[in-house]
């Protein structure tokens, strides 16, 4: 690992405990049972196993057990390291008793209730207090090397969209385009999808986070196809959605296609850094209730993207964030019509001073999605 990225590294946790310090923690713990904090412990230090125990204080200690501790020498070298076997919480005693800790913070968001009985019931002595996020707040502000990898999941994403278009025709099943797909990512290089992609047709369509299932359905002429995507590069998430029509569509679906590209881009033309979640969602809500579909656009206007492809900030009605450089967001509203169609038009973008800088650059004008 270069210099940089470990000072990186450092820096991130240094800003955690300053935070644990303000807040009067003499230490903060990031654990991660089987992937329960995979996110925030990546963020962290890098890690990428299932299993980390990351006690952070003026002198950070990572433990984990046996089966990760040649990856631990390896990805976080400049991090001492405690090997735990079995009963882990009780090293993770020792060393909380050690270090005189009578306080120790942890994250409210990933730790469940039987953790935190187990912790408390087995190390006696010291008061665990959930606090809320705080290492998803450092997350929400992305630096130009996570951006990076974001752009560079978006340009395969992108170009994986355009093979499997070429890839329809009459009779192909959505979840063999889905597993196809899949395919080519990974073999171009994606380490995984970001999850599970959404190939739906036809009335399918109308429902936001259809998942293909055995059985499902098979494209024919007349069709609305969406594709609701993404993949994994170098840790970071990409998340993308557009909307075709295989062959000539209704005419109804052209209005609504175009009352929500209008949505987006309005969205798009307006938020920057200092607007409101519901500000932003706003922007592209009013377009939708003045076309006639307010009831028919039935979600937020978008979310962060990151290591995990859902995080904070939230656009939508009922957001409490408030945008600033470096958020990483999606913007994607959607119109659904039960039984008929659905459609939903999906950009990534960096919140940046004076405006988007728009990730995504797939196109969206009607010729191009008419198929
Ligand atoms: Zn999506
Ligand atoms: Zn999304």
């Amino acid at each position: 690992m270069g210099d940089k990225r470990m000072d990186i590294y450092r820096s991130r946790v240094e800003k955690l405990w300053d935070k644990a310090r303000e807040a009067g923690l003499e230490a903060f713990l990031v654990l991660s049972i089987e992937g329960s904090d995979f996110a925030n412990l990546f963020y962290l230090t890098g890690f990428s196993g299932s299993f980390g125990l990351f006690l952070v204080d003026s002198d950070p200690l990572f433990m984990t057990d046996p089966r990760y501790s040649e990856q631990v020498r390896t990805e976080l070298p400049y991090l001492p390291l405690k090997e735990v076997r079995g009963k882990w919480y009780e090293g993770l005693g020792e060393e909380i008793k050690r270090r005189d800790h009578t306080k120790v913070g942890l994250n409210s968001r990933t730790t469940t209730v039987k953790l935190l009985e187990l912790l408390r019931e087995k190390i006696p002595g010291v008061e665990f207090v959930p606090v809320d996020g705080w290492v998803e707040e450092l997350r929400m502000v992305k630096d130009e090397g996570e951006i990076e990898r974001i752009r560079a999941a978006m340009r395969l994403t992108e170009e994986g969209l355009s093979w499997v278009l070429k890839q329809l025709e009459p009779g192909v099943m959505e979840r063999d385009v889905a597993l196809e797909l899949e395919m080519w990512y990974r073999k171009n290089g994606a380490e995984d999808v970001a999850f599970d992609l959404i190939v739906a047709f036809g009335e399918h369509s109308a429902m936001p986070h259809y998942r293909p299932h055995p059985g499902d359905r098979a494209l024919k002429r007349g069709d609305v196809v969406l594709f609701d995507i993404g993949v994994r590069m170098g840790g970071y998430c990409s998340d993308l959605t557009r909307t075709f029509s295989y062959g000539d569509p209704p005419e109804e679906f052209r209005r609504v296609y175009e009352l929500v590209w209008k949505a987006n881009e309005e969205a798009i033309r307006k938020i920057k850094a200092g607007i409101s979640g519901v500000e932003a969602d706003g922007f592209a809500r009013r377009v939708i209730e003045g076309g006639g579909y307010k009831e028919e656009f039935g979600h937020g206007l978008g979310h962060g993207v990151g290591i995990q492809v859902h995080e904070p900030p939230r656009l939508s009605f009922t957001s409490e964030d408030t945008l600033r450089e470096g958020m990483v967001v999606t913007v994607e509203p959607g119109v659904y019509l039960p039984g008929r169609f659905g459609v939903r038009i999906e950009d990534l973008a960096v919140v940046r001073a004076d405006g988007l800088e728009v990730l995504s650059r797939f196109p969206k004008n009607l010729e191009e999605i008419v198929l």
